[in-house]
């Protein structure tokens, strides 16, 4: 059984006290393959420090979040496209909109969206989208960039089922991680209706730990209960949700 964490900040500080312990522990369990979504320039070293040390387990996106759009957005969105030349990644990532703290910067947060599915195109990647109180507005920049050449995720996706199958149409699979065991996170009421295919696990970790760990630290060896939390929903054994999530990861990411 292989499991694919498909969004982990590995490289936070969260874990510079115990990062060889929290990534070796995930990999004794199964959990082999972890893909890492950039924040800004100032994340860039550590995600190159994360892969070197763990260089058959590591895959990096690189982009700009909507959270550190401001108005240094020039020089940010210059740094990842001078990135995207000089090496390998495996997503544009992670992009979008995020209202949620502050809504000065929509515009620009909008732009930077768009220019960032624009530079996913060139390169012929997948985008892994961060939203935020903000479906709407993605969903717009969606519907005037889709077609056979743009293809992503979800990540963290806890929207309503209507939402998610808009998502799917937009050819995005759905990232789904520690929310799905909350009592209060509604999508483990209709996500056994949408076809597991559309599916893909990831932690978020540091961020949005798990029950029982709600409120604490999380870490890529969680997501076992987000996979064992699909199972219960699904009806169908863990080795199977590991083998069915990690083969939709790897026709996303191309790996
Ligand atoms: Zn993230």
């Amino acid at each position: 059984m292989i499991l694919t964490d498909t969004h982990t900040h590995l490289y936070s500080e969260a874990f510079n006290e115990d990062r060889t312990e929290v990534v070796q522990r995930a990999i004794d369990n199964n959990i082999k393959r972890f893909f890492i979504p950039a924040i800004d320039s100032d994340t860039t070293q550590a995600m190159y420090d994360l892969e070197k040390q763990f260089p058959e387990h590591m895959y990096l996106m690189m982009g700009l979040h909507p959270t550190s759009v401001s108005e240094t957005v020039e020089q940010e969105l210059k740094h990842v496209e001078e990135e995207l030349a000089k090496r390998t990644f495996y997503a544009v990532g992670e992009i979008g909109i995020d209202l949620y703290w502050d809504k000065g910067f929509f515009e620009a947060q909008r732009k930077a969206f768009k220019h960032q599915i624009k530079l996913a195109k060139k390169y012929k990647l997948p985008i892994v989208i961060h939203c935020r109180e903000a479906f709407d507005e993605i969903f717009e920049v969606l519907e005037e960039e889709k077609g056979e050449d743009l293809c992503g995720i979800f990540h963290c996706f806890t929207g309503t089922k209507s939402q998610a199958e808009q998502a799917i149409r937009y050819n995005m699979k759905l990232g789904i991680g520690g929310v799905v065991t909350f009592k209060n996170g509604k999508i483990d009421q209709f996500i056994n209706e949408i076809d597991l295919k559309h599916i893909v696990l990831e932690t978020d970790s540091p961020y949005l730990a798990p029950k029982p760990y709600r409120g604490k630290r999380n870490e890529s060896l969680y997501i076992l209960k987000v996979a064992e939390k699909l199972s219960e929903l699904y009806g169908i054994s863990l080795e199977e949700i590991a083998r069915q999530t990690t083969q939709n990861s790897k026709d996303v990411f191309g790996i």
